[in-house]
Parts: structure tokens; sequence; C-alpha cells
């Protein structure tokens, strides 16, 4: 059943309280023991539903006026009203002037996550059927189509509906739901995606960790249609089996799509080493590009075999493939000790810092890994390291593998500076969209 409040064309626009303590109002009529304040009792322009009201602390709009469509709890002065979690509510500055409609968290460090900035805009069905409508034309846009059907269709706080993702793989979609406003109008969701895409299923991956965080269960299923029994993507000429119901994240890793083809074009007569490798993506393309040997690590022994499984799908020379089920961090250390060397190595591990608390341990982590790697290098070979951890910068990164290569007594160059692809935007108010950042680096011959 659908959760989408009715819309009510004759609601009256309702004028920003501008210029007065809408706050010093909301504290005094509750120690008054009045009924409901004023603002809140009165029904907001064009959102009749949104009768709750968050009233920020003084000072605390700035981030707003510049568009980052968060807050957090410690911004929040008082909130009108009682607001669900996943309810529209209107954020207001200080002085009761209206700022944003936004999704409450109740249990969640970000209170609101801003839908829209426009006091007109109702948060309804038709408003999401424009958000995603938009995000469907801007990848229509980009042509990404080209011997490819899989691509992230919705990029959350990039397209406008923070907390959504859905990825394509071919006529399959899968989302995922990662904070309590896209919970809330999931049915309404799932509704516009089977309206405007006619996928075969839509699949549910609400099973990440921070879902937990948020104060939501975790959830694993189908949502619309039927689970073909082989999900794949076709990914620049190339099959991928696609787990959606028990692989990681929402079962493949488009991010990746136009690095992995790069690797692919410098891959022909080297000895490559991916590790992280999941279910093959670098390690087929190297494959594909003429590489002498590839080596492919992971802990996770599905991946694995969906991994073997996807080079028989494509016809690729299994000779040439080694895999190894291990940890990477030891794999590592026995290569060196064994002496092995290789050409082209790639590097794309976990997400090891999810926030910049983490960044201290994760930046260990990355320089233990890159520190290694350039030791298995041959002289004048390209180590291609990633990080996706949110709580690591560009700059931090880069400073890490510099230590690395220092440690490791190499000189290198950067080739070339990596992000995802460009069905992962990045809004400009939203730098934390960055999150996915890759060097190749060229050592010294
Ligand atoms: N490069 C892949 C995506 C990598 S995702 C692609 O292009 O599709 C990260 C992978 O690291 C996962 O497959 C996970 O199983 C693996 N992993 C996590 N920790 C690991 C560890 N310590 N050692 C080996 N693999 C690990």
């Amino acid at each position: 059943m659908s959760k989408e409040k009715p819309r009510s064309p004759s609601t009256p626009h309702r004028q920003s309280q501008g210029g007065k303590d809408f706050r010093k109002r909301v504290q005094r009529s509750k120690e008054a023991g009045a009924p409901a304040p004023q603002p809140a009792s009165k029904p907001r322009a064009g959102n009749p539903s949104a009768k709750p009201a968050i009233i920020l602390k003084a000072e605390r709009e700035k981030s707003l006026q510049r568009r980052h469509p968060w807050i957090f709890s410690g911004a929040v002065d008082c909130i009108d009203g009682k607001p669900a979690s996943g309810d529209t509510v209107a954020v207001h500055d200080v002085a009761g002037n209206f700022i944003a409609w936004a999704a409450y968290s109740a249990d969640s460090q970000i209170t609101v996550r801003v839908w829209s900035w426009h006091e007109k805009d109702v948060i309804d069905k038709a408003f999401f059927r424009q958000r995603i409508a938009d995000a469907l034309a801007a990848r229509t846009a980009l042509s990404l189509d080209r011997d490819s059907n899989g691509m992230r269709i919705v990029h959350g706080e990039s397209d406008g509906l923070p907390g959504l993702i859905v990825d394509k793989y071919g006529d399959v979609l899968v989302m995922q739901l990662g904070s309590a406003g896209p919970e809330h109008w999931r049915e309404t969701i799932a509704d516009i995606l089977q309206e405007l895409c006619t996928p075969a299923c839509i699949y549910e991956r609400s099973d990440s960790d921070g879902r937990e965080r948020e104060g939501l269960p975790k959830r694993n299923g189908i949502v619309r249609g039927t689970l073909p029994e082989n999900v794949e993507v076709l990914e620049n000429g190339l099959r991928f089996a696609v787990d959606v119901a028990a692989g990681q994240k929402t079962g493949y890793y488009l991010d990746q799509r136009d690095n992995r083809a790069f690797t692919g074009t410098l891959a022909a007569d080297r000895d490559v080493l991916n590790c992280f490798c999941y279910t093959g993506g670098f390690s087929l393309y190297a494959l594909r590009g003429g590489a002498k040997s590839v080596l492919s690590i992971d802990s996770s022994l599905e991946a694995l075999e969906l991994a073997q499984r996807n080079v028989e799908l494509n016809r690729l020379d299994a000779s040439k493939a080694e895999w190894q089920c291990a940890d990477v961090f030891e794999a590592l250390r026995k290569l060196r000790d064994q002496n092995r060397k290789f050409d082209l190595i790639v590097l794309d591990p976990p997400k090891f810092a999810p926030t910049a608390a983490f960044a201290e341990k994760a930046s260990r982590a990355y320089k233990d890994i890159n520190l290694l790697g350039f030791k298995l290098l041959r002289p004048g070979g390209l180590l291609f390291t990633y990080s996706c951890s949110g709580g690591i910068s560009d700059d931090l990164f880069q400073k890490i593998i510099a230590g690395a290569a220092l440690d490791a007594g190499v000189d290198a160059q950067i080739v070339r500076k990596l992000h995802a692809a460009p069905d992962h935007p990045v809004l400009l108010s939203f730098p934390e969209g960055a999150y996915l950042k890759g060097l190749v680096l060229r050592v010294a011959g």
C-alpha cells in the first residue's frame, strides 16, 4: 500500500515567518502549556501532511544555504510537532524563515535530509516521479548504453534523492533505501520505477550496516516482478553474472566501469595482480586486453566462484587466470616473500573508513597494501590504487600513497587520477558524493 499523502491543491501558499523569532514563540507556547504552536498548526504550502518543523540553532543554517542537504542533530534547536521517522518536515532558521523540505530521521545522527529547497514544492508522488525521471534523463544524455546495459540510475543526494540508490542490471533494478526518507516512500518509489523503467524485477537490497545506524531493520527481497534465475550485466561488451540477492552492495560495482576499461587498455603482455577482485571485474578486462597472466585475490569464495563463471561466460582464456581465496594483507606478504613480481597491480579494497573518524586506522591499512604493492611491481610497472572511503579525502589518499612509495623505496609518477563513472555524479554542494578516488601510478623504470 502506498504511503503517499494526498495532495491538496487548494492549500494556501503560506509565507515564511521572516524576521520573527519563531523559536522563541515555540518555546514560549510549550512553557505555557499551550496547544500546538502557531506555525505547526497551519497547513504548509502544498505539504498539508508536513506539519512538523525543525527549527535550527542560530547560524546553523549556513551549510544549508550552501545547499548541503544534511542537518546533524547538533544543529537542531527544537522540533515543532511530533514527526515520525521519514515524515516530511519544514526546516526553519531561528527567525522562522523557510529553508527546505526534508525527511526526518529520528534515530540518525543526520536528523534531516533535504528533499527540496523550494517552499512551493510538494513532496508527493509527482515530486518523486519528476526527480527519478530527471535522473534517468541525465543518464540517457550520457549515452552510457553502448555495449553496456548496467548503470546507476539514482545516486542518492547527488540526484536530489538522499538515501536512495538504484542500480540497473539489464532489466533488473536493485534499489537500496539507506535512510528513513526513502523508507517512508518505498512503495511510491517502487511504483514509479516500475512505471518509468518497466523492469522484469525490482529487488531491494536494504541490508547495509548503515540501516541499523538509521534505526531501520535490514530488508532483502523482491519488491516487484520475478527475479530471473541468472541476472547478468553487460559492460563494455563483457558479461558479468550478478548475484543481486547475496552479492555485495547491490550485487556489482558499477562505479568502476570506466576504470576497469582503462586497465584493460594497458594490460597487454603484462603480468597482472588484481587484489580485492570480487567477481573478477578488473581481471576480465585484463584478460580481454591481452594480459600474459592474471592473479586475482579475494577473501570471498562466492565472489571467486562467480568470477570464474564470468571468465567462462566471456570465453576468455582461463589458463591465464589464477584465483586465490585469501586475505590480501597476508597474500601480499607471501608474494613478497616468494619474490613474485608483476607489471600491473590493482588494489580496490572495501571501504576502510566510512567516516573521517576512521581515517587514521584506515590510512595505516591503505599504506600497508600500497607499500607492498609498490614492492611487487617491476620497474616501469603500473599501480591502479583506489579508496572508496568517504572518510579519506583525495589529498589524504595521495599523501598516503606518497608515503607508501617513499617507504617502499620507489619513485612513482601519477599517470591519471580516477573517479567513479559518470552515472555516479557528484553534486557540487555535496562533496561527500565523491567517495571513490583512484590513482594510476607508474614506478620508475
Ligand atoms: N574490484 C571489484 C570490487 C571490489 S569490492 C570490482 O571491480 O568489482 C571489495 C572486495 O574486497 C570484496 O569482494 C570483498 O570480498 C573483498 N575483501 C574485503 N576484505 C578483504 C581482505 N581483507 N582480503 C581479501 N579480500 C577482501
